[in-house]
C-alpha cells in the first residue's frame, strides 16, 4: 500500500524522470540507426518539445512580475526588508561558496595541463574584442534600470564597441580605438523587471489601502499564473523526453565527453555535485537544524524539469509549485524564488570559474593569485547577468577568459560538451533557488509570527 500511495504522489516525477531517461535511449536508438539525420528531421522531434518550452516561457514575464509585486506588497514592509536582505546574503554566499569550490578543484585536478592534446593553435593572433569586461559590468548594472519597461519585457541592452575602419593611423597605433555604440538584444531584461517589481511591490505597501485594487490584481494574476503552470506540469514528461531527445540526435559526437574534455567535464560534475550535496547541505543544516534529505527528493520534478529544458528562468513556474506544495509561506516564495532564478545560479558560477581556469591551463597563462581574485569576481558576475536560458553562461564566460587576457573565441574548446555541462549546472541552480526559499522561510518564521501577533492586536484594538 505504501508503495501505490508513493507512486500516486509521486506520479508526475516519476512519469518527468522516464522521459528524460527514455528520451536519451530513443536519441540514441535513433543516432544508432546510422542515418544521417537532417537539421529539419531533428527540428520535427524537437517540436512538441519546443510548444512545451514556449508555454512555460509564456508565464515568466506575467508570474514574475505578479508574484514579486503581490509578495512584498503583502508583506509588512520591515519584514519584507529583512527577507529581502536574508535572501541576497543567502545566494551571495552560496555563489561565492560555488566559485571557491570551483578554483580549488581545477587548480587541484588541473584538467588542463597537457595543452599537447589539443590541436588549436595557441592564441597569437589579435582578436577584436567585441566589448570589453567593464563594458559587460555596466551592462549589468544598466539592465537593472530598464529605460522602458515594456521594451524590458522583449530586449535587454548590450554594448557593442565598434572599431573604427576610416582612422587607419590611430588603429594602427591604439589598438583600442574604436566607437562605444549599444542596441538592444532579444530576451528579456528580467534583472530590470524584477527591480522594477520589487520597487512597485514596496511602493504598493506604503500606499495603504488605496493601493488595494492593484495589489488585488497582482495577487490574482500570480494565481492564475500558478493554476495555468498546474496544468503545463502535466506535458512535462513528454516536453522533456522530446527536448531530450533532439538535442541527443543533434550532437556532433560524444566522443569529447570521454576524450580531451573528459577531465574537464568530470572536473565540473564533481564540482556541481560537492556543491549541491555538501556546501548547500550543510547550510541547510545550520540555518534550518533540519536534514536536506526530505526537502530534496520533493524536488525530483524541479530537478527534471530543469534537466530537461536546460532553464531556470522556464523552470521557475515549476519551482514555485513545488514550494507552494512543500507548505512555504507563498509571501516568501513568490519574492525570493524569482529572484533567485534570475540572479542566483551557482552552478553557473562554479562552472564560468572552473572553465575559464581550465582555458588558462592549456594556453599555458600563468594563474597569479591576482588573476585568480579577478576570475572569481567576474565569474560571480558572470552567473548574475547570465540569464536563466540554455547556455547563457557560454556568453558571459567571455567576460572572465577577458580578465586573464584570453580571446573570446576560446570559448570554442569547451563547447563540444557544454550542452550536458548546461544541464547538470542548471539543475544545481535551481535547487539552490528551492533551499534557499526554506532556508529563508525558516530564518523568517520568528519575524512571521511577531508580525502576525501585531497585526491581530491592531485587528483586535486596544
Ligand atoms: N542554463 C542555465 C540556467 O538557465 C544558465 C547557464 O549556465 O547557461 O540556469
Amino acid at each position: 500500500e505504501g508503495v501505490v500511495s508513493f507512486l500516486r504522489e509521486n506520479l508526475l516525477t516519476l512519469l518527468t524522470v522516464i522521459g528524460v531517461v527514455s528520451g536519451t535511449l530513443l536519441g540514441w536508438g535513433l543516432r544508432a540507426t546510422g542515418y544521417e539525420w537532417t537539421r529539419r528531421e531533428v527540428m520535427y522531434f524537437q517540436y512538441p518539445g519546443e510548444l512545451f518550452l514556449r508555454m512555460l516561457k509564456c508565464l515568466i514575464v506575467p508570474l514574475l512580475v505578479s508574484s514579486i509585486v503581490s509578495a512584498i506588497g503583502s508583506l509588512d514592509l520591515s519584514l519584507s526588508g529583512k527577507v529581502g536582505l536574508r535572501a541576497i546574503i543567502y545566494y551571495m554566499t552560496t555563489t561565492v561558496c560555488a566559485v571557491m569550490l570551483g578554483i580549488a578543484l581545477v587548480t587541484t585536478i588541473k584538467p588542463g595541463k597537457d595543452p599537447e592534446s589539443y590541436s588549436q593553435p595557441t592564441a597569437t593572433k589579435l582578436i577584436k574584442k567585441d566589448t570589453l569586461t567593464s563594458d559587460t559590468l555596466l551592462d549589468l548594472i544598466r539592465n537593472v534600470f530598464p529605460e522602458n519597461i515594456v521594451q524590458a519585457t522583449i530586449a535587454s541592452y548590450r554594448t557593442r564597441l565598434v572599431y573604427d575602419v576610416n582612422d587607419t593611423k590611430s588603429i594602427r597605433g591604439h589598438l583600442e580605438t574604436y566607437k562605444i555604440d549599444g542596441d538592444y538584444q532579444k530576451g528579456s531584461n528580467v534583472l530590470g523587471l524584477v527591480c522594477f517589481s520589487i520597487v512597485l511591490g514596496i511602493t504598493l505597501g506604503k500606499m495603504g489601502e488605496q493601493s488595494r485594487p492593484l495589489q488585488n490584481f497582482f495577487h490574482a494574476l500570480s494565481e492564475a499564473m500558478m493554476i495555468i503552470t498546474g496544468w503545463v506540469i502535466w506535458l512535462s514528461p513528454l516536453g522533456v523526453f522530446f527536448l531530450v531527445t533532439a538535442k541527443i540526435m543533434e550532437i556532433d559526437s560524444f566522443s569529447e565527453l570521454v576524450g580531451r574534455l573528459g577531465l574537464y567535464f568530470m572536473t565540473v560534475l564533481l564540482g556541481l555535485f560537492l556543491h549541491g550535496f555538501g556546501t548547500l547541505s550543510i547550510l541547510f543544516v545550520l540555518a534550518t537544524k533540519k536534514l536536506p534529505c526530505r526537502y530534496i527528493a520533493k524536488m525530483g520534478q524541479v530537478m527534471a524539469t530543469a534537466f530537461g529544458t536546460a532553464s531556470s528562468s522556464a523552470t521557475m513556474p515549476i519551482t514555485i509549485g513545488c514550494c507552494d506544495e512543500m507548505g512555504l509561506d507563498p509571501r516568501i516564495t513568490r519574492f525570493v524564488i524569482p529572484i533567485g532564478a534570475t540572479i542566483n545560479m551557482d552552478g553557473t558560477a562554479l562552472y564560468e570559474a572552473v572553465a575559464a581556469i581550465f582555458i588558462a591551463q592549456l594556453r599555458k597563462v600563468e594563474m597569479s593569485f591576482g588573476k585568480i581574485v579577478a576570475v572569481s569576481v567576474t565569474a560571480t558576475a558572470a552567473s548574475i547577468g547570465a540569464a536563466g536560458i540554455p547556455q547563457a553562461g557560454l556568453v558571459t564566460m567571455v567576460m572572465v577568459l577577458d580578465t586573464v587576457n584570453l580571446p573570446a573565441e576560446d570559448v570554442s574548446i569547451i563547447l563540444a560538451v557544454d550542452w550536458l555541462l548546461d544541464r547538470f549546472r542548471t539543475t544545481i541552480n535551481v535547487v539552490c533557488d528551492a533551499l534557499g526559499a526554506i532556508i529563508v522561510t525558516s530564518l523568517s518564521q520568528a519575524d512571521i509570527e511577531k508580525c502576525r501577533a501585531t497585526q491581530n492586536n491592531d485587528r483586535e484594538g486596544p
